[in-house]
């Protein structure tokens, strides 16, 4: 249960009227006085040093109120409307050019209680408005609740950053299987989308490869389904490694199947990957308990490779591949067939 604090900055009922701006527990808070009257300045630093603000920085004009403003970052700014050079009202819209997305509290400074004066104040991006000369009390409250917003600001950027960091987390798991920690057949479907319209604006060939364990059914009958389970893993494990480069990506489609997306990849080189994969694959050491001898899983792929065009989508890549690993399986197996080649691993071996 979340028990409600009191705000940091509340009165308390022991408190004089020069009711102190900080708390004990408070955070550093820093602020820019732009005043040219040294008088005045002085006045206003005593005034907010004796409220608790820990750290004060001075500018007697415009220019050098931006420069410290960049290169301090205050958490509020007191400007003084009446500067030499630039005016105050110049200076409050530098500021908030100066942190787009940001939010710095600004109180504009006047020896003129005049409306037009505030409306053209706010209007320049102020945030509140203060007549001099300033009574302490008044000070220190306009500085309390302008606290209170950047507090309340600041928790909420925190909180959409965390949000955002959640959603971006949930769409990764929402696209990653549980057992291989491969992505999915949804993250494979949006990958697919995006490589072939990366790869019809490049103009480079795209490969996709639909893998297929042989004879997994009797693999699962013979040592179960949890000794099944392992194995998909390990072949996981070997897709993974075999994905070198950054944009290489291994799926699992479903089922004992995987696919294989590999960008900027021509037919030859899928061919020269599809066989380099059957050699690894006969290097995974598969012993379910109970076998004297390590088992040989081979793998059956479907190749099919090009430039994508206007007509290409990924169901028609994904028809080419499955027609070609069709014709992988229906050659003998343990092989890869290029659709557009019309040729398998073995046969292109043989040579
Ligand atoms: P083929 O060479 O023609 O591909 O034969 P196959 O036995 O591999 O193909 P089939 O489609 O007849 O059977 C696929 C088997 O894959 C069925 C099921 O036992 C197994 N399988 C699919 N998904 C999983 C899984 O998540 N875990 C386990 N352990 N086995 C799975
Ligand atoms: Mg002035
Ligand atoms: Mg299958
Ligand atoms: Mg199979």
């Amino acid at each position: 249960m979340t028990v409600l604090q009191p705000p940091a900055f509340a009165p308390s009922a022991t408190e004089s009227t020069s009711a102190s701006f900080a708390s004990a527990e408070a955070s550093p808070f820093s602020v820019l006085v732009v005043e040219d009257q040294a008088v005045m300045r002085a006045a206003l630093v005593a005034e907010l040093r004796q409220a608790g603000v820990t750290r004060v920085l001075e500018a007697e004009n415009g220019r050098a109120a931006l420069a410290l403003f960049s290169s301090e970052r205050p958490d509020l700014v007191l400007l003084d409307i009446r500067l030499p050079g630039e005016d105050g009202y110049w200076v409050a819209r530098q500021l908030r050019e100066a942190e787009p997305g940001e939010w710095t509290p600004i109180i504009f400074l006047s020896g003129l209680d005049n409306d037009l004066d505030v409306w053209r104040g706010i209007e320049a991006g102020g945030d509140d408005y203060l007549v001099k000369p300033v009574k302490p009390i008044v000070l220190v409250a306009k500085l309390r609740a302008m606290r209170r917003l950047l507090d309340m600001r600041r928790r909420l950027v925190t909180v959409s950053a965390e949000l955002h960091l959640a959603n971006q987390k949930l769409n990764e798991m929402v696209e990653l299987d549980a057992l291989t920690g491969l992505v999915n057949r949804r993250g494979m479907d949006r990958i697919l989308h995006a490589e072939i319209a990366a790869a019809r604006r490049e103009g480079k060939p795209l490969t996709l490869m639909l893998c297929d364990l042989d004879h997994f059914k009797q693999f699962n009958d013979s040592h179960g389904h949890v000794q099944g389970d392992e194995c998909l893993k390990q072949v996981g494990r070997l897709l993974r490694e075999v994905c070198v480069r950054p944009r290489d990506i291994a799926a699992r489609y479903g089922g004992e199947e995987f696919a294989l997306i590999l960008p900027n990849t021509p037919r030859s080189g899928s061919m020269t990957f599809a066989r380099a994969l059957g050699q690894m694959l006969k290097f995974l050491k598969i012993r379910p308990p109970g076998a004297t001898e390590d088992l040989q899983l081979t793998l059956s792929g479907g190749i099919t490779t090009c430039i994508p065009d206007e007509h290409t989508s990924a169901e028609s890549m994904l028809m080419r591949a499955d027609e070609a690993l069709y014709a992988a399986k229906t050659q003998g197996r343990n092989r890869f067939f290029s659709f557009e080649m019309q040729m398998d691993t073995v046969e292109q071996r043989q040579l």
